[in-house]
């Protein structure tokens, strides 16, 4: 593809990201409530004043306003922003690996958009809702059926059909092992280990990238969750030491992201280094 055309794609990738992110925001604060995406109209939820289209540009307006409400002066909290740059990065980041095959990237897009959705609402809430686990199982399925009924039509054969075979073992497998850890982890501490949300969001992670990508998330996210842990106990009466004090969930999510940039890469790495 040719370079000039794909930084202008990948500048367009994350205006797109950061716009999507911001509506994410809103579902994230809204949605746990039952309160409805659409209505009413964003505004600032101390004076009620309504945000007009100019207040609402992803990144920039936060800036302008130097992270305050534009009648009220109240504090509008940096995580719209934060939140906002992440998507706009991720999108950017996906455009960039993975242009110039676009069903990839709209794959990817949607996936990247429901983990940040669901790791806002897990830090919030201690919950992942469906629409983004059960939702990231649908996809992985539907996608793995189309690009299986693609192969199938130019004549692969049965072989076409390996990736929805590749998907639903890396469902059940998923599904399978963190249920399994689960079960044997809440015997062993006698109360919950992890929630079910957890569980169904690895079985997402396994029908759209497969058992490998669960084996690899489950180790990843492991690590990050230890570094996390042993620096909260460092770091326990801090303020920093509170912000890693976060659910099982959003590791997962960064062991996956993990995956999607550089896991083949890490496995064949590491397949090398052990001479196989
Ligand atoms: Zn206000």
């Amino acid at each position: 593809m040719d370079s000039e055309l794909k930084t202008i794609l990948c500048v367009f990738a994350f205006g797109l990201g950061a716009s999507i992110a911001s509506f994410l925001n809103v579902v994230a604060w809204r949605v746990p409530r039952g309160e409805s995406i659409v209505r009413p109209p964003s505004h600032c939820p101390k004076c009620n004043a309504p945000i007009r289209w100019w207040q609402n540009i992803p990144i920039l307006s936060w800036l302008a306003l130097r992270g305050k409400c534009a009648s009220c002066r109240a504090p509008i909290s940096p995580r719209y922003i934060i939140v906002e740059t992440i998507g706009g990065l991720l999108f950017l980041a996906v455009a960039w690996k993975f242009l110039p095959v676009v069903s990839a990237v709209v794959l990817l897009w949607i996936w990247v958009s429901l983990m940040l959705v669901g790791s806002v609402i897990d830090f919030d809430h201690k919950l992942l809702p469906d629409f983004v686990t059960v939702g990231g199982m649908v996809l992985g399925l539907v996608y793995a059926v189309a690009k299986s009924a693609v192969n199938m039509v130019y004549g692969a054969g049965l072989a076409g059909c390996m990736p929805l075979f590749w998907s639903v073992s890396g469902l059940v497998f998923g599904f399978g092992l963190l249920m399994f850890i689960r079960t044997v982890g809440t015997k062993a501490f006698k109360r919950e280990a992890m929630g079910m949300g957890d569980v169904f969001l690895m079985g997402a992670v396994g029908a759209l990238f497969g058992p490998v990508a669960v084996l690899f998330t489950l180790i990843v996210s492991s690590v990050l969750g230890s570094v996390a842990g042993l620096s909260l106990v460092a770091l326990a009466k801090t303020k920093f030491g509170r912000f890693l004090e976060i659910p099982y969930g959003p590791y997962i999510c960064g062991a996956c992201l993990v995956w999607i940039f550089f896991g083949p890469e890490i496995v064949n790495w590491y397949l090398s280094v052990m001479g196989l």
